[in-house]
């Protein structure tokens, strides 16, 4: 699968980061692989085994042990024509630079093989097998993704904002905009200013009247100004 939509929420902002930074820096790359089904995994697996082609990876589909199963990883490939892998001139070990200043473990650095187009989430280590003891499978960490987007502080933040926005929102005065969702004790009044021609409104279909400047308009009125 090429789409990032179905990645980590926190890999794909990074991914958004990675890309501005390779932009900036003159590099075009392309995402290739994010998230792996079971069934791709075992084609990939297949290969130089029951399939023809050279090994290419040692992780099983059942095992669940590619991190791009459990949608934290993703690969690049060279997208300025010079190709998709081309690396002569060292340009995944620039990408690599810039995926780790976005925050991104880069496969290059890997002693035993090195996965130079590969970049992960840093949070669970090289390998799946964090997440296998405490997740089992990819579905259940999936389920834990929409809570995680929030840390417990900007929760905290997000929560206090909220409780600011609704008192605000419960002091604001109301502002009235047509007359037939005027009070009772104030559209006499309006409406008489209306007829009048003495207020016009904002505009000739809202009336944009405030409770309190209609509570003056009223008293006004009952003291037989207009
Ligand atoms: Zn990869």
């Amino acid at each position: 699968m090429r789409k990032v939509s179905g990645l980590h929420p926190v890999l794909q902002d990074k991914i958004a980061v990675l890309i501005q930074k390779c932009i900036e820096n003159g590099l075009k790359i392309g995402i290739a692989e994010t998230l792996r089904t079971e069934a791709e995994q075992d084609a990939l697996y297949a290969k130089g085994r029951t399939e023809p082609g050279r090994i290419v990876t040692n992780a099983k589909g059942s095992s669940y042990s590619s991190m791009h199963q459990w949608g934290i990883a993703f690969d690049v490939y060279r997208a300025d024509g010079k190709g998709a892998y081309e690396n002569g001139d060292g340009f995944f070990e620039k990408v690599g630079k810039l995926g780790e200043e976005s925050g991104l473990l880069w496969g290059g650095n890997w002693r035993s093989i090195k996965d130079l187009p590969h970049f992960q989430l840093p949070d669970w280590g090289d390998t799946p097998s964090k997440l296998k003891r405490l997740y089992k499978v990819p579905a259940n960490f999936f389920e834990t993704w929409e809570a995680d987007k929030m840390t417990a502080g900007e929760k905290r933040e997000f929560d206090a904002l909220k409780g600011r926005v609704e008192y605000l929102e419960k002091r604001a005065e109301r502002v009235y905009h047509y007359t037939n969702e005027l009070p009772d004790w104030a559209r006499p009044t309006v409406q008489k200013l209306l007829d009048r021609g003495m207020y016009a409104g904002a505009a000739a279909d809202d009336l944009n009247l405030s409770e309190s400047v209609m509570r003056v308009l009223v008293i006004n009125d009952r003291a037989g100004i207009y």
